[in-house]
């Protein structure tokens, strides 16, 4: 296994060149020891993702963005929750996720595990694995590495967070993130085209292609419209899109105005207006956070209530 990308490591968009195979951490918080906070099928996806069976969610420690109100923030933060684990034992827990029959295997933020996560990909593959591999992030990759990502991949699943600057820089320190996921974006679209197929019912599953998500958040519609027109120009009316209207005010955002509360239901309705005026035809809308079943606590052993109970 190549682990030289970890030393010193410029795998995403920080570039914090920091030895992590010495133990040294970077922004993301963690070294080159591979730590999973969570995994098992996953009913929390859209449905041409999840189906019957879930898609196959490993949950990796650690995150280069940390967006002070992550809905993650038990695992993203340095010195989140999740354990090491070796590449032999990385590879038996996907080996059993398989077994239980999941769709696909969904790398959730999986860009600081990078070298770990393409070698274990180059060998499921080589075992004969068919099942399609999933890019599941921020949109905060560096545009250097997707041919790399897309040599493993076969689906990819970014959000886009901010096409403002400004609330980029609020958020997560970068104001540069909209011209680098719009960026990342148009080579993913490049390397594996729109997703297929796209059966929002889920009965068809995903084999291929890339799907966009952008959560809408409490006060930011601008922000939102913005997005949506960016990606309107730049991929056509085609792209597939999930609008998320699930945002949830954590700890931490619960002193930092507007973040401090739900999204109302006018704000969302907002932005699907102006989703369906710019024509985009496939668009997944979300009922407005009717349920908290996917709002995970990693506290607890099963930290989606939506998933089914792990087998005995
Ligand atoms: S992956 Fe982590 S250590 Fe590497 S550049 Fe990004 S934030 Fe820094």
């Amino acid at each position: 296994m190549d682990l030289s990308s970890y030393t010193p490591c410029r795998l995403c968009p920080r570039q914090c060149a920091t030895d992590r195979l010495a133990g040294v951490p970077g922004v993301c918080g963690e070294t080159a020891e591979l730590r999973i906070a969570s995994y098992g099928p996953h009913m929390g996806e859209e449905p041409c993702f999840s189906g019957t069976r879930g898609s196959g969610a490993i949950f990796f420690s650690g995150c280069p963005c940390h967006c002070f109100f992550c809905q993650n923030w038990q695992i993203s933060n340095a010195h989140g929750k999740g354990d090491a684990f070796s590449p032999d034992e990385f590879h038996r827990l996907a080996l059993g996720l398989i077994e239980l029959g999941v769709h696909n295997l969904n790398f959730v933020t999986p860009d600081h595990f990078w070298p770990h996560i393409e070698a274990l990909c180059a060998r499921l593959r080589d075992e004969g694995v068919k099942i399609p591999f999933l890019f599941n992030s921020s949109g905060y990759q560096l545009p250097s590495m997707i041919s790399r990502y897309a040599a493993q991949m076969d689906i990819f699943l970014p959000d886009f967070k901010f096409a403002d600057p400004v609330l980029a820089r609020l958020v997560m320190r970068d104001e540069r993130y909209p011209e680098i996921a719009l960026e990342s974006l148009r080579l993913m679209v490049a390397e594996k085209g729109f997703l297929e197929p796209f059966d929002p019912t889920g009965t068809d599953l995903a084999q291929r292609g890339v799907l966009v998500r952008h959560l809408v958040l409490p006060e930011s519609i601008e922000n939102t419209l913005r997005v949506l027109d960016l990606l309107r120009e730049e991929f056509g009316r085609w792209l597939p899109l999930s609008l998320m209207s699930q945002y949830t005010p954590i700890p931490a955002a619960q002193s930092r105005p507007p973040f401090d509360r739900h999204l109302s239901a006018a704000e969302y309705q907002t932005a699907v207006d102006h989703a369906q005026e710019l024509g985009f035809e496939n668009l997944l809308i979300q009922p407005l956070a009717a349920t908290d079943d996917f709002l995970p606590d990693f506290e607890k052993p099963r930290p989606f209530r939506g998933n089914p109970p792990p087998e005995p």
